[in-house]
């Protein structure tokens, strides 16, 4: 009894949640969006504002046409129609961060319509994305009884991306937000950290009687700066909404912000009526025209998508869904893998040592794979000398991939036979020793090579005594005699 309570409290049964979210994503642009201060973060404050970022009269606002692009980029991976008339509205509220007194925004003509995500079990479908630009910082923790405010941030590109209410559940929506900040990665538009902020999420929370066709109040939590706030939130959210459907209660028309710490949301205020804004065409920027010509271009452009790449790996190579996705995760470490497996066979294989030891070696020293320095061929043939039985697999990552990570120039089979071959009976590339010995015997190699075959016991001999007896004979021979041809 207990059990089945408890489960339709968790509207299983009676009510579904409908969720809506709006996210915003920084574009990594070098300058900001309609001036030409730096985009910096983490720079002394109010370093990088100039007139038209501070809002001084008489300045004037020029659009930034690298954030139009990096729109369309983003648009077009997400399947959204391209906008050709983009026009910029004037979005007007006090803030002390906002030294115009409004914001630059789009109003019924955003930059990118429709388009949405297909996680092959649900769909998110977007009802549009604008560009915008970003507000300056208040900075409350600086002073007792002062707030002090950065304006380095103002003016910075912002891309506002709004989904249909139609996800389902806290798991979809992490699931969505989470391709988009991969996406935005992988396209290079944006850092896409949560906790940086140059990631934002707002959830739009509501819940009804399961099947019914009219939406409910909704609620929209803020302050979800990781993508567990955003699925927690929204799961505590779905919960403390039902249980006031299950009392009768009404559900406010809310803002809510979100405690990490405390993992509830709190009200921040009432959504009495909607807030005035005096919107209007903002009349010192003119409507900007996109050519077909340009949406052409840049789709053309357009890497391979991360969920397509990651589908032809599990198809291709026969991996799990979660290795693919790992590798997946970004573009360079697909495309080191990529460039693995065009030199070997060895698909499992290096997805292993790329998911295992090199990633650990890359967490552990802080750096992403374009700072690994190892020829992706090298890997290729340090797993085909694996395959062919000459190293073991234990030798190859324990030993020569870290000893790569020290020195990336080194050659696989110089550190092998520096390793000394006595590790194991597998070792068994031996061409360094195999080098040596021929080096100091150079009579008795002339002799071979004018008949003498009966020598060679006399060179694996001498190679047995190097490594203990521990070399394979039949390798070891094999290798002299390819040593003396
Ligand atoms: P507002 O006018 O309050 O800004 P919008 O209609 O612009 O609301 O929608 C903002 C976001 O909220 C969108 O992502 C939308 O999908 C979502 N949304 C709208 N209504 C609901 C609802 N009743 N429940 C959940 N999400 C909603
Ligand atoms: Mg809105």
């Amino acid at each position: 009894m207990g059990k089945l309570q408890k489960s339709t409290y968790f509207c299983g049964m009676n009510y579904e949640a409908v969720i809506g979210l709006e996210i915003h994503i920084q574009l990594n642009t070098q300058s900001k969006v309609f001036c030409g201060d730096a985009l910096r973060f983490g720079d002394v404050p109010n370093s990088h504002t100039s007139p038209v970022g501070l809002g001084m009269p008489g300045s004037l606002p020029v659009l930034n046409v690298a954030a139009i692009e990096k729109a369309m980029v983003l648009g077009l991976a997400l399947g959204c129609t391209i906008n050709k008339y983009n026009e910029f509205v004037r979005k007007h509220y006090f803030y002390p961060d906002l030294p115009k007194g409004y914001q630059i925004t789009q109003g019924a003509h955003p930059i990118c319509l429709g388009g949405g995500l297909d996680s092959g079990a649900f769909g998110v479908e977007i009802h549009h994305i604008h560009l915008e630009e970003d507000a300056g910082k208040s900075l409350h923790d600086q002073h007792d009884f002062f707030s002090y405010i950065d304006l380095n941030r103002a003016g910075t590109p912002l891309l506002e991306l709004v989904t249909e209410p139609c996800i389902k559940s806290a798991e979809e929506a992490h699931w969505f937000l989470s391709e988009i900040r991969r996406l935005v990665r992988w396209l290079g538009v944006s850092d896409g950290n949560l906790e940086a902020g140059s990631l934002r999420c707002d959830a739009n929370v509501s819940v009804r009687v399961a099947g019914e066709k009219m939406l409910g109040n909704k609620v929209e939590i803020k302050n979800l700066n990781s993508l567990r706030s955003v699925k927690r939130a929204i799961e505590g959210e779905i919960v403390r909404q039902t249980a006031l459907k299950n009392e009768d209660k009404t559900i406010l028309q809310q803002t809510r912000g979100y405690d990490a710490k405390k993992n509830t949301t709190y009200a921040l205020r009432d959504k009495e009526a909607a807030q005035d804004y005096r919107y209007f065409a903002d009349p010192d920027l003119p409507p900007h025209c996109i050519t077909q010509k340009e949406i052409d271009e840049v789709a053309s452009k357009l890497p391979e998508l991360p969920q397509i790449w990651q589908k032809r790996l599990v198809a291709d190579f026969n991996l799990s869904e979660f290795d693919a996705a790992l590798l997946t995760e970004n573009i360079e470490t697909a495309t080191y893998y990529q460039q693995i497996t065009a030199h070997t066979e060895q698909h499992k294989m290096a997805a292993n040592w790329l998911l295992g030891s090199i990633k650990a070696h890359l967490n552990a020293q802080n750096i992403g794979i374009l700072e690994l320095g190892i020829d992706p061929k090298k890997i290729a043939a340090l797993l085909n000398l694996v395959a062919d039985g000459r190293i073991s697999q234990g030798i190859a990552t324990q030993k020569i991939l870290a000893h790569l990570y020290q020195n990336p120039e080194a050659d696989i089979l110089e550190i092998n036979g520096s390793l000394g071959s006595v590790e194991t009976e597998n070792v068994a590339d031996l061409s360094v020793l195999i080098a040596e010995i021929l080096a100091s015997y150079p009579e008795k190699v002339a002799e071979y090579r004018k008949g003498k075959k009966g020598l060679m016991g006399l060179f694996v001999g001498e190679l047995m005594k190097k490594t203990g007896g521990k070399a394979d004979a039949k390798l070891a021979t094999a290798g002299f005699v390819a040593g003396l041809k």
